[in-house]
């Protein structure tokens, strides 16, 4: 892949904020002073992921607490159309460049820039993301609301923009999430054919009546249908080759279940036990699933609903977590092993319950680990790594704006809807990379840490934690730990991931 001049942009229909040479001009004048910058990123290539945000949905499902928004009417939705492609290229263009960031800190605070850390005061003028650089794209994941409702061309743009200003790995993963019933035959081949070679159906329950409580758009059939024709569109294979970085990655399904949803009162069909419901799923032989406890989020329907008595939510402590530990076991009789505390992925035949499995979520992986993602569209957050003279580098979180007519005029206005840029400290940084990795299964090592602290030695993953408070979860069996050449991996059991976040505020200090 090549990574040319900004100019053949062009040709595309996106209003890019202001001409490439503009801002190489008031980057050189900002920095001519300044000694060269040296560039922290020591591969030739560095390594990023892609988040688009797609917020529409066609009904509002009652326990939603996503930034997610009423698809306008019919008429309406052509001209949004226009208009949402027109943004996320021109949003993904700057941000590719870091033009985005830069922006927002050096020149065009569109909001007071808030400064939350006196590092970020005292720090040198942060650096864009190098476009000396070039950036491999590892995956692209296209989220939401319902991204399956987004039309083809706007998935495809993302990614003929993407392969024109970076490199694309040659395995790279590409994810379309959405809805049964809003994913028709065309629309598959039109999105395979763009590039995409992974899917996620929100299935959430196999009980029609459990649906049309929660105001989900469709029904068990839908998913049903849907699930078949991706099967077929797709040309899927119950064990595709694993990844590799040397070939294109075979196309897979992911499946979205909920568990601990309240239930309709009678009825003609009696509601599902936990295990039929894992059973139907993996009848879909999805090579992935994810599998979430339905969280009571204050502002939704669903919690008004609790509130006043009219549906019954089960909250107890108790039975969440046997819920958790059931899921796990019913799953691993249908092959799927656990890697993070609501991922399960398909084992090959023939492996073991504790070996990993070669259909995990490429794109989640990357950012529990820490990677760098490029988060685009309403609300989406990013997180990037800038060189900077003193420290080598920053890393720094990014947030557009939520709504989407606001971040629409945002991105009108200076090309993106970036409101908000803030430095990650390095105590933030390593404490967000204990969090993330004890969730999985593999855990946290110091050698995770130290490549995003590049500054740090090998014993900044123990200087964040309590010990005393780590020797009482390994004696607890709550952790293992592992010690090696100075630096430590540590990773929660099973009885530690039902523990959850409990625990990791036990032990970080
Ligand atoms: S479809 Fe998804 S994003 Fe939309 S309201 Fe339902 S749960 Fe929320």
């Amino acid at each position: 892949m090549r990574h040319p001049h900004p100019h053949t942009l062009a040709s595309l229909r996106m209003r890019l904020p202001r001409s490439p040479s503009t801002h190489a001009k008031r980057r050189s004048t900002t920095l001519s002073h300044q000694k060269p910058i040296p560039n922290p990123i020591e591969a030739p290539q560095h390594p990023m992921a892609v988040y688009v945000h797609w917020p529409w949905c066609t009904q509002i499902c009652t326990f939603c607490n996503f930034n997610k928004y009423l698809k306008p009417s019919a008429q309406e939705s052509d001209s949004l159309a226009t208009k949402m492609k027109d943004a996320i290229l021109s949003e993904l263009a700057m941000t590719l460049t870091g033009a985005d960031v830069a922006d927002y800190l050096r020149y065009t605070p569109k909001r007071p820039l808030r400064r939350p850390s006196r590092d970020a005061d005292e720090s040198p003028t942060p650096v864009p993301l190098p476009t000396s650089t070039p950036l491999t794209i590892k995956s692209v994941y296209f989220g939401g609301g319902t991204p399956s409702l987004a039309p083809a061309h706007i998935v495809a743009g993302v990614l003929d923009l993407l392969s024109r200003m970076c490199r694309i790995a040659t395995d790279v993963e590409v994810t379309v999430e959405g809805n049964p019933g809003t994913f028709p035959r065309a629309h598959l081949a039109t999105l395979r054919a763009a590039g995409v070679n992974r899917i996620s159906l929100g299935a959430q329950t196999f009980h029609d009546g459990t649906l049309a409580m929660l105001n989900r758009n469709h029904t068990v059939s839908d998913t049903l249908h849907t699930a078949e024709d991706v099967w077929s569109v797709f040309d899927m294979v119950e064990h595709p080759r694993p990844p590799s970085a040397s070939s294109p990655r075979a196309p897979v399904l992911s499946v979205d279940m909920m568990t601990n949803l309240p239930r309709p009162q009678g009825g003609d069909v009696p509601s599902p036990t936990l295990e039929a419901e894992l059973a139907a799923a993996a009848a879909l032989r999805p090579h992935h699933m994810s599998v979430y406890e339905l969280t009571l989020e204050r502002g939704t329907k669903l919690w008004e609903e609790v509130e006043r008595g009219t549906v019954d939510v089960d909250r107890g402590e108790d039975v969440r977590i046997r819920t958790w530990e059931a899921v796990a076991k019913h799953l691993g009789s249908h092959g799927y092993t656990r890697y993070e505390v609501s991922s399960y992925a398909k084992l090959p035949s023939g492996a073991s319950l504790t070996s990993s499995s070669p259909y995990e979520c490429g794109h989640n992986n990357w950012t529990w680990r820490g990677g760098d993602y490029i988060g685009v569209g309403p609300g989406a957050h990013g997180r990037v790594t800038v060189p900077t003279e003193r420290d080598g580098a920053v890393r720094f979180r990014t947030y557009r704006t939520l709504d989407p007519a606001g971040w629409l005029r945002d991105v009108g206005t200076s090309g993106h809807g970036t409101r908000l840029v803030t430095p990650l400290s390095r105590a933030t940084s390593v404490h967000e990379l204990i969090v993330l990795g004890l969730r999985t299964s593999r855990g946290v090592s110091s050698d995770d840490v130290v490549a995003f602290v590049p500054t740090a030695g090998a014993h900044i993953l123990a200087d964040h934690l309590d010990l005393a408070a780590v020797r009482r979860c390994v004696e607890g069996g709550l952790l293992v730990v592992d010690e090696k050449d100075g630096g430590m991996t540590i990773r929660c059991t099973e009885k530690g991931l039902a523990v959850g976040d409990g625990l990791v505020g036990e032990i970080v200090k």
